[in-house]
């Protein structure tokens, strides 16, 4: 195939070899002045160096190889001399290709950056932590137990007997298709954290002193303060000795750590049937220091957990498995409280619902 851009010599002399040539240089030029983009260059180099049709190849065919002998080395050195220029067009072009390349690839950093999330606690967790951290503190150590419990452990043995109205004040998840195992046996979702009471004396003599956080499961209706799941963190003290000034002077300590110095308790008579005597704690209100407000219905006192020493039959039913357990011998306080109360008390939250809700605007605000 001859190419139209290549014409045939009609004379071998000096000035036929330097026109044409210059035409060809000039064709180079502007070839490569027209480029753009990848796929350009790419014909570009096609069309001059390509190695079957490049115009090269057929410069070197037509002109070089049928010059006669004595017009092959002036020939030769201009072909030589528009080779380089090919060349060097295409090394410039494929150049300028890249750094168009990293161009469009360059980080503007006048521009702000990607602005990560910030990880934090859940004001949940914080509030778990910070309890169990002042009991901690005082020597406590953390229990744990499973959710889904055994009615021996979560009602019989926290002297909650069968058909006992006492059970009626936690309305319970039971897990279906259990009719046919003993009572003591059948599964529910734990009402408190009690059982790990129990689960901790069954495998450890006393002294014990530990604190239980965790979640808990009531067939409540949700409304702003109630929520069919929430958090306890319940505290168990048992050795020889123990009585009700330790459990004021603990729970006393534990409130001033958790609210401020400031804070005062008073406890006042009630009733759970794992305690005897039992007493709800009151606090000194700590949004208007006991003068009374809104918030403490203008008592000045805010109710915010259950204590008492120990019942016996809770012991007793200890000693089962650890003798040691003996309630003519040891005495021990527990108390309870519930940790989403205590969170929205301190964070100013008037809806429960707010935990759970996952809302990025609520739950940056701990962050
Ligand atoms: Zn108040």
């Amino acid at each position: 195939m001859m190419n139209e851009e290549i014409p045939n010599f009609t004379a071998f002399d000096e000035a036929a070899f330097d026109s044409a040539f210059a035409a060809l240089e000039k064709q180079a030029r502007a070839d490569a002045a027209a480029l753009n983009g990848e796929a350009a260059v790419e014909a570009f180099r096609l069309k001059w160096l390509g190695r079957k049709q490049g115009l090269l190849k057929e410069i070197s065919e037509r002109w070089l190889k049928a010059a006669p002998p004595e017009a092959k080395k002036p020939v030769g050195a201009r072909f030589k001399v528009l080779k380089e220029l090919v060349e060097s067009l295409l090394l410039a072009e494929v150049l300028l290709d890249s750094e168009h390349d990293l161009a469009a690839e360059a980080i503007d950093i006048t521009l702000p950056g990607t602005r990560r999330l910030t990880g934090a606690e859940h004001p949940i967790t914080r509030t778990l932590n910070e309890i169990t951290s002042v009991f901690a503190a005082l020597g406590y150590s953390v229990g744990v137990g499973p959710e889904v419990e055994t009615d021996f452990y979560n009602f019989e043995c926290m002297n909650f007997p069968p058909d006992h109205p006492a059970r009626d004040t936690q309305d319970t998840l039971v897990v279906a298709g259990q009719d046919r195992r003993p009572r003591r046996d059948r599964l529910l979702l734990r009402t408190h954290t009690s059982p790990v009471q129990m689960r901790t004396m069954e495998l450890q003599p006393p002294p014990v002193r530990i604190v239980i956080p965790g979640k808990v499961h009531r067939n409540d209706a949700a409304d702003a303060t109630h929520s069919p799941i929430f958090h306890q963190v319940e505290g168990l003290c048992v050795d020889t000795n123990i009585t009700f000034s330790d459990l004021k002077g603990t729970l006393d300590h534990a409130m001033k750590a958790l609210f401020g110095p400031a804070v005062k308790t008073r406890f006042f008579p009630s009733f759970f049937p794992f305690t005897e005597p039992s007493a709800d704690v009151q606090i000194s209100c700590i949004f208007c220091g006991g003068k009374g407000c809104r918030k403490c219905k203008n008592s000045g006192w805010i109710e915010l957990l259950g204590c008492g020493m120990v019942d016996p039959s809770v012991f007793a039913f200890a000693a089962e498995k650890q003798p040691a357990y003996d309630p003519k011998k040891i005495s021990g306080f527990a108390f309870g409280m519930g940790v989403e109360r205590i969170a929205m008390m301190k964070y100013g939250i008037s809806e429960i619902g707010q935990f759970y809700a996952g809302d990025m605007r609520f739950l940056g605000q701990f962050a």
